[in-house]
């Protein structure tokens, strides 16, 4: 596994970050992944997972430290998004979708607000991100929630589906459309909408193929009046910040299904170099290690640019939509294949719940679905080529 190591070495972290890449290390080894079989059998929420991670303090990451953060850069974010992914996706995915709803807010939020609400974030509030409705998925300009003001208030009215941790989220970032707006992408806006709001319902959790201990929620609003204060930007200015956050969040959940698709690869060498057949040990077959190759070639590239993605992010690049949108795809299919591959090269014990390869196939899934599926990738990547006449 030496060529792995050499490639986590990528980032070139400073003594601190060194330091808080080997602290995750070892929360992840210790105590994150012996809990991830039975929080996957149980699908209870892991809130000792969650604590463990406030404990040390990972929400700060990506947090400014004028608002009580420590504002390390995205490599890092994303080097622990890896870790946490690889001993248990559904903690990954829990912590990760903190920053996926947060950094807007880091991003795009008036002075007021990040005094406000970012302190509380880097402290280890949970956040949530709420953009899918039921009738809008892959195009989410067709949403209909909406926002109607009312003196210092802003009524949301609507719902919606599929969202992280949205029963447990202390803050959740909302996308609806500003009422009186009439174009469907301008009317666009977002919003802060904090836990406990009145009107704010939680209808359904889903009971899913994977990620089982990440809750997966749908939400009502019934006339939920939110603090104008918490809107972000001006009314309408929501797809823009829409489309500026996804780029953001897609290299963080490419990193959370190479976490996946690493421990996968792991767990399949260990297995080959013991199980024998044929009085051989199953790596020892040519065809096995022609497989073996494929895979590491193709996870050896993908982490590569993981990192050329994250440089690009951290030196400052506002042009990364096409190269993130490559890294969410390829890096989510190679999760797929590697577990599912996985699964093949421990034989029949690999169908069964007794190696975590089962479980790792199921959890691998969802990420060629979520944030813009893998069809929608492509089609963002191979658009990017047309001529613009
Ligand atoms: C476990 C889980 C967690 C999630 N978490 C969140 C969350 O935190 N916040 C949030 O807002 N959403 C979340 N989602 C929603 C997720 O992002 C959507 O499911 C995804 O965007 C796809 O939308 P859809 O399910 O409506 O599928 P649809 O858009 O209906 O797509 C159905 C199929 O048609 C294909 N398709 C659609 N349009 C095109 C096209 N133009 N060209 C080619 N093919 C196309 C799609 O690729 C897909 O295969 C989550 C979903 C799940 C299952």
């Amino acid at each position: 596994m030496k060529l792995f190591d050499r490639l986590d070495a990528i980032p070139s972290p400073s003594p601190e970050e060194a330091q808080i890449l080997d602290s995750v290390r070892a929360l992840a080894r210790n105590e994150i992944a012996p809990r991830a079989e039975h929080y996957d059998r149980s699908s209870e929420f892991p809130w000792d997972n969650v604590r463990a991670i406030n404990a040390l303090g990972l929400n700060a990451i990506f947090v400014p430290e004028s608002y009580g953060g420590a504002g390390l850069n995205y490599a890092v974010y994303l080097a622990c998004v890896r870790e946490i992914s690889k001993a248990c996706a559904s903690t990954g995915i829990i912590w990760a979708t903190n920053f996926h709803a947060m950094k807007p807010l880091v991003d795009f939020g008036s002075e007021e607000q990040k005094r406000r609400l970012l302190p509380r974030v880097a402290a280890g509030a949970l956040a949530a991100l709420a953009i899918t409705e039921p009738s809008a998925g892959s195009d989410a300009t067709h949403m209909t929630t909406r926002f109607t003001p009312d003196g210092d208030k802003i009524v949301v009215s609507g719902g919606k589906t599929f969202i992280t941790s949205g029963d447990v989220a202390d803050l959740i970032l909302v996308f609806g459309k500003w009422a009186g707006i009439a174009d469907d992408r301008r009317a666009i806006s977002a919003l802060i909408l904090e836990k406990g709001a009145p009107g704010l319902k939680v209808l359904r959790k889903e009971d899913k193929m994977g990620h089982r201990a990440s809750s997966t929620a749908a939400l009502a609003f019934e006339h939920c009046p939110v603090p104008r204060a918490n809107l972000l930007g001006e009314p309408g200015a929501g797809l823009q910040l829409l489309l500026t956050a996804l780029n953001k969040s897609r290299p963080s959940v490419a990193a959370h299904a190479l976490g996946i698709a690493r421990a996968a690869f792991e767990d399949a060498v260990l297995y080959i170099n013991e199980r024998r057949q044929s009085g051989r040990r199953i790596i020892e077959f040519q065809g096995i290690q022609f497989m073996l190759a494929d895979l590491a070639t193709e996870l050896a590239l993908c982490e590569a640019w993981l990192w050329h993605v994250a440089h690009l992010i951290d030196s400052g690049s506002d042009d990364f939509a096409v190269e993130a949108s490559m890294l969410k795809m390829r890096a989510s299919d190679l999760a797929m294949r590697v577990t599912t591959e996985a699964v093949q090269l421990y034989g029949g014990y690999g169908y069964c719940k007794d190696y975590r390869v089962e479980r790792l196939m199921r959890d691998a899934k969802i990420t060629q679905i979520w944030e813009g599926t893998n069809q929608i990738h492509r089609q963002l990547i191979g658009r990017s080529f047309i001529d613009k006449r």
